[in-house]
């Protein structure tokens, strides 16, 4: 079933850049080429993913009798991480269109950044590898007034690049303070840095620097779409070198106080 439904879908993709070709021999205005670089991209993005799935799973299914016990988890695995790469993506590419929609709605509550810092952590799962952890956040802290939902989303996706661009065996830190009606979320990585003219850029829609040592390219959505939710909340979002030496990269989250809105109100 899973094989078939992927076929599917995979074939689907591939109508899609199809269309994208055809279009490709007109003479096309901005938007059009804009229009079909974007459906190439993300044609490109679903299908990398399927290939995985496909061929894992038809591997399980064909090599049935010959698999020990060890390759079949391995199989399984890649492809639930291959799903849930997928489901991140889909989930981002609806984002996206709701953020350029105007159309995100926010249901903001009193909300604790220890936890959604935890919830975001505990999502991270594997993909924080050998790298640890760290936690500098205190117990007291105001609460902010923010959708948690779509907060711990944002901060799973900067942990996610923490973890991703972090050399292995290295150390991600994130540290929360109040400050004067805001608080700030920082997610720091000992990785190679965002070099200073892609600082601002990152957060552009499908801008990106560099893949990661062994990694696949990534979509250059994620940032864009922490930009779009941090923003809708008024609260700002930046990337900073997070040594002095300029190695590193320290993303800065500031987010509105509960108390304060309330006051403000
Ligand atoms: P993606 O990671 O899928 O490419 P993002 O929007 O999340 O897209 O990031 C945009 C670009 O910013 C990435 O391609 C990468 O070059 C850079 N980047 C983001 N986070 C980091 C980080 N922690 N360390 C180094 N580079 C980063």
């Amino acid at each position: 079933v899973l094989v078939a439904l992927a076929d599917q879908v995979a074939i689907a993709v591939e109508r899609t850049q199809l269309v994208s070709d055809l279009q490709n021999s007109r003479i096309l205005s901005e938007t059009e080429r804009l229009r079909s670089a974007l459906l190439s991209s993300v044609s490109h993005d679903l299908r990398t993913p399927l290939v995985s799935i496909i061929g894992a799973a038809s591997s399980l299914i064909e090599a049935d009798e010959a698999l020990g016990p060890d390759s079949r988890r391995q199989l399984a695995e890649t492809i639930k991480e291959e799903g849930d790469r997928l489901n991140r993506y889909v989930q981002n590419l609806l984002d996206m269109t709701r953020l350029g929609y105007g159309a995100l709605k926010l249901n903001r509550q009193p909300s604790d950044a220890r936890e959604l810092v935890g919830a975001a952590a505990r999502q991270l799962g594997s993909a924080l590898r050998d790298n640890t952890l760290i936690l500098d956040i205190a117990e007291d802290l105001p609460a902010i007034d923010v959708d948690p939902i779509l907060i711990q989303q944002v901060l799973a996706n900067v942990l996610d690049n923490a973890a991703k661009y972090a050399p292995s065996g290295s150390t991600i830190a994130v540290a929360a303070a109040a400050g004067k009606g805001d608080l700030t979320i920082a997610v720091s990585d000992e990785g190679p840095g965002i070099p200073r003219e892609d600082r601002e850029r990152v957060f552009d829609m499908f801008y990106r620097v560099r893949a990661a040592d062994g990694q696949r390219a990534g979509t250059g959505l994620g940032l864009a779409i922490c930009k779009g939710i941090i923003d809708a909340h008024g609260g700002s979002i930046h990337a900073e070198p997070a040594r002095t030496d300029g190695t590193g990269t320290r993303i800065e989250i500031r987010l509105p106080l509960a108390t304060d809105r309330r006051d403000t109100a």
